[in-house]
């Protein structure tokens, strides 16, 4: 194994997980498990699978450290479907190709996963004793969430996880701001926080339209009132520390790339996505029924969304039911989790700085803040390829990762896990 460098042990790793097809739904992550056990097992590290179901296991690792804070390193083994159709090679390949690898999962997130067990393992294997315990967990059913993943895992076996830090996907990317490189870090995320409009107005024969009140007109009127609604500005800290790096505080001066970073951290969002009303051509609808995606800033609650939404509407016919509220956690900034990642970043690129912002969309985080308040950041850095090449590659096509960038996150992990604590 010596002779065997951290990159050529992380593009084997991750070809092998590649190879293994844990699309969710189905899942069948145990056999993504199963190689990272047999992996772990090589290097020394002890381990452990939790399975809800046989075939959706989870395998946590732990390299024992001096009684300091602890750290994890999270992951998760399941991916979204892919259609060989649309790839130039097959999806589950794990193909090595112009210093690339290719396959389902190879950006979101097998990469981290190999990163992951393979700093681990290295760690292990020098004999190295961190301050905190360092603890691998690379989890089922993040895609879809049906709870056999790390929320079963917060909830049935919170000793095997709890950690004071943790390092998840959500961040990494490297652009410009301002004219300085910048690495972005996920420190928050939104609440996903549906909700239905329901619309009431009277049924008639749809042959005599004076004599009824279309609810599906209603809700046309309601809907234009939503794509015209702009809500409240509200600067959180991570808002602030980023806009603070662009230089101007009017998110419409900015170009596209950072305006799109920017927006969702400044207010919630509000898309009209399905809509239902009349079952029959001829009968004028009493109730039209439509489902709006709302994310909300985190500490925002439903019933200040509500009101602000509510005077956007107007006095009309409507209930508005809230379908769910999931995730809105943040983690605060300044920590020594962000100090070590920060170190890292000034010894690859002295120049570079890191830039806090919130995830629009939501991670596994949001179960670690929940249950244990960890401090959690989405950070994996990549450098090679540019961040929106591979923004536009996740759950789509040709999905796949520079090794450069996958032993520069093997580094990073490495680092993390020597500097915290000391
Ligand atoms: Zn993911």
């Amino acid at each position: 194994m010596a002779t065997v460098s951290i990159r050529d042990e992380a593009t084997e790793l991750l070809q092998e997980l590649l190879r293994a097809d844990t699309v969710n739904p189905p899942g069948n992550e145990t056999i993504a498990a199963e190689l990272l056990r047999a992996y772990l097992e090589g290097a020394g590290v002890e381990y452990e699978l939790f399975a809800r179901v046989p075939e959706r296991a989870n395998i946590v690792a732990r390299l024992p450290g001096r009684g300091g804070p602890t750290l994890a390193l999270i992951s998760h083994t399941d991916t979204v479907r892919a259609d060989p159709e649309e790839w130039t090679v097959d999806p589950w390949s794990g193909e090595l190709r112009d210093g690339q690898i290719w396959g389902r999962g190879a950006l979101d997130m097998k990469s981290q996963v190999a990163a992951s067990a393979v700093a681990i393992a290295a760690l292990a294997r020098d004999g190295f004793v961190p301050a905190g315990d360092v603890i691998f967990v690379a989890s089922a059913d993040e895609e879809v969430g049906e709870d056999f993943g790390l929320s079963w895992l917060c909830e049935k076996h919170p000793d095997a996880i709890r950690a004071d830090y943790c390092v998840n996907e959500g961040g990494g990317d490297r652009l410009l701001i301002g004219g300085r490189t910048a690495y972005l870090c996920g420190t928050a995320e939104k609440m996903s926080s549906p909700f239905l409009l329901r619309v009431h107005g009277r049924s008639g024969h749809a042959s005599m339209p004076g004599i009824a009140d279309n609810a599906l007109v209603r809700a046309a009127r309601l809907i234009e009132r939503l794509a015209e609604y702009r809500p409240k500005t509200r600067v959180r800290p991570e808002a602030e520390a980023f806009l603070d790096l662009v230089g101007t505080s009017e998110p419409a001066e900015l170009e596209p790339a950072l305006r799109a970073i920017v927006e969702p951290m400044l207010s919630h969002s509000i898309s009209p996505t399905m809509i239902e009303a009349s079952k029959q051509r001829n009968v004028i609808p009493a109730l039209c029924d439509v489902v709006c995606d709302c994310r909300l800033l985190p500490g925002e609650t439903q019933e200040e969304a509500e009101a602000e939404i509510r005077a956007a509407l107007g006095e009309d016919s409507y209930e508005l039911i809230w379908l769910e509220g999931v995730g809105g956690t943040a983690s605060p900034l300044g920590t020594p989790l962000w100090s070590a990642i920060e170190s890292f970043v000034k010894a690859e690129e002295p120049e570079a700085v890191l830039a806090p912002f919130v995830l629009a969309g939501f991670t596994d985080s949001h179960f670690m803040r929940e249950a244990f308040g960890t401090v959690c950041y989405g950070f994996f850095p990549m450098r090679a390829m540019d961040c929106e090449v591979a923004a536009a590659l996740i759950h789509s096509a040709d999905e796949r990762i520079p090794v450069d960038d996958l032993e520069l996150g093997t580094r990073f992990l490495m680092h993390v896990a020597r500097t915290l604590g000391e």
